[in-house]
């Protein structure tokens, strides 16, 4: 009989750097005895070569049955005709809400005490990709026209998820960000929808709305006003690396991608393939992304404890890898963790 506490996980090495960061987390998760019993597949380049595919049905099906992944960084072979695993994986478990929190750990930066997590619709917008040229006389690409589509019910579903999450993680504002001013209609749909959804929060989250623009120069200016921001697919693309910069860049960075059938965690940043096989890479991001599913599975005490002795680490202890200015390898770096802990 295994430990009824157990947790199902699906667990995807990567590319690159994926292993030896994914080993390095796989300690630490097991140093704060996180419940997972993982289910290892494989998938990117390693399944491209053995299936022809980099996201091969066995894959799908594991995420499927426990719905819950751990991933490393994917590469989508160049050429071959293959679509992006990470667009792939997100169509198939209609991963919906993108989830970037951004926090200081690295000392020195131009801010401290930085907390921010936003929120990004992840499947509409402009960014649904219809899009279409119109040829005039020789030029064959003489108009080119862009759709973004946003649903109601799309808003209300991404909304719902923002303000639960507000709750659920002791979160006390959320700034819906759009700009209403010019694209009425599509972004005007997700500022109602949200400012609606966030009236049935009232008293316990308060919601404030900015114009793109304004907020993402506001982010430079006093990032320390902002707690949570819930915004559109193509601004939250945009908004969610610029406040990854205000701590310090993508290293530090993970990712939580989230829906109705899985929830699928990772760091942003990619493969690495120039420093893979080094033993040099920083498994913060994905170690932060670990945390986030411990939240996700209702583990925040285990979370917060990986959190803090990451932040005693980098921010005390200054134990860094090359990345962050230091020489420590991605297996002393792990073992400094897990004696913090
Ligand atoms: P991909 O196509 O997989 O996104 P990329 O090279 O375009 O790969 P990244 O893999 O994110 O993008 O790498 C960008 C730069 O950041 C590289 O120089 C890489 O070595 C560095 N880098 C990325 N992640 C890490 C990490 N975890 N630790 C150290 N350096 C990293």
């Amino acid at each position: 009989m295994g430990n009824p506490k157990e947790i199902a996980a699906t667990l995807i090495r990567g590319d690159g750097i994926g292993p030896e960061i994914m080993e390095a987390v796989l300690r630490v998760l097991e140093a704060v005895g996180a419940p997972f019993r993982w289910e290892e597949q494989t998938a990117g380049m390693a399944a491209s070569k053995t299936d022809g595919d980099p996201l091969p049905a066995p894959v799908l099906e594991g995420i499927r049955k426990t719905k819950l992944a751990l991933k490393g960084p994917l590469t989508t072979p160049v050429g071959g005709g293959f679509r992006s695993v990470n667009v792939r994986l997100r169509e198939a478990f209609k991963l919906f809400a993108n989830v970037r929190p951004a926090r200081t750990y690295l000392p020195g930066g131009r801010y401290e005490d930085i907390d921010i997590v936003l929120i990004r619709e992840n499947t509409q917008g402009f960014y649904v990709g219809f899009e279409h040229v119109i040829p005039i006389d020789d030029d064959p690409r003489a108009v080119a026209v862009a759709s973004g589509i946003i649903t109601r019910s799309g808003c209300r579903r991404i909304a719902e998820f923002a303000f639960s999450y507000a709750l659920s993680h002791g979160r006390k504002k959320i700034t819906i960000v759009h700009k209403a001013n010019i694209l009425k209609m599509l972004t005007g749909l997700f500022l109602e929808t949200a400012q609606e959804v966030g009236k049935k929060y009232a008293g316990r989250v308060e919601v404030e709305e900015r114009i793109v623009d304004n907020c993402a120069m506001q982010l430079v200016l006093n990032p320390h006003q902002f707690d949570m921001i819930l915004t559109t697919n193509m601004f939250g693309d945009i908004l969610s690396d610029e406040i990854a910069g205000l701590v310090g860049g993508l290293g530090l960075a993970p990712g939580g991608n989230i829906g109705a059938d899985a929830a699928i965690f990772e760091a942003v940043h990619g493969s690495a393939p120039d420093i893979a096989g080094q033993g040099i890479a920083n498994p913060s991001a994905l170690l932060l992304a670990s945390a986030m599913m411990l939240d996700y599975v209702g583990e925040s005490e285990g979370a917060q404890l990986l959190r803090g002795a990451l932040y005693r680490v980098v921010h005390e202890d200054r134990i860094w890898t090359k990345d962050l200015g230091g020489a420590t390898s991605t297996r002393d770096f792990a073992s400094a963790l897990i004696n913090r802990l």
